[in-house]
């Protein structure tokens, strides 16, 4: 079976097929080369939807996209679908720098966020979703090497270290994409 992805991403491509391939027997997840739509959607659904459709409707196999962020609760969920452009670019270290400004004078019991994924799955079956919460913190500055994004300010619920402080395998096997991921799993087997 042929599953297309969403994204022009080749570090994605290779992330998901390490997890996806090997839990579902048969499965082959392809890249999507075609033009991308503008995703103008109002909700991490919305965008995720916009891609997955795009893709199967140009390849006509089933296609899956995902769309995530990060939602801060003092900032009322923000900065949400604006996560990868909150600096005004998309530069991640603008981006951290700006969040932890924003939240300098806020207490570390007031610090909670989420990171958020949802996956849109279309075929000719018809349109699924599937999404992962990652509850935690931000952190008062950036601490670790590993991961990309907002790593280094979010500190996971249950840990004292950042996300860019755990090594790649046990975050990729409790992050909100490893939780989406396995629900998305679960439909695809259910389907064999
Ligand atoms: P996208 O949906 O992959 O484009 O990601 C949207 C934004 O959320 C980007 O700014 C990413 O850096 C951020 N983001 C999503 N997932 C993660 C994560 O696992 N760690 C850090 N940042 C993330």
């Amino acid at each position: 079976m042929k599953l297309v992805l969403a994204s022009h991403n080749q570090g994605k491509l290779q992330e998901l097929a390490a997890i996806l391939e090997p839990a579902i027997p048969g499965l082959e997840l392809v890249s999507y080369d075609g033009p991308e739509p503008v995703e103008d959607g109002v909700s991490y659904l919305e965008n995720a939807l916009i891609k997955a459709r795009a893709a199967y409707k140009h390849t006509g196999l089933p296609a899956i996209a995902d769309d995530s962020g990060l939602a801060v609760e003092i900032l009322g969920g923000s900065p949400g679908i604006f996560t990868a452009i909150w600096a005004g670019g998309r530069d991640n270290l603008a981006n951290r720098r700006l969040l932890l400004a924003q939240l300098n004078d806020i207490a570390d019991e007031h610090r909670a966020a989420s990171f958020v994924c949802t996956i849109a799955m279309v075929s000719d079956e018809g349109e699924q979703s599937f999404t992962g919460v990652w509850p935690g913190s931000i952190s008062r500055e950036e601490r670790g090497e590993f991961g990309h994004g907002y790593d280094p300010i979010f500190i996971p619920e249950g840990f004292e270290v950042t996300a860019a402080e755990l090594p790649p395998e046990v975050k990729n096997s409790m992050s909100h994409r490893a939780m989406a991921l396995q629900q998305l799993i679960s439909a695809l087997s259910s389907r064999l």
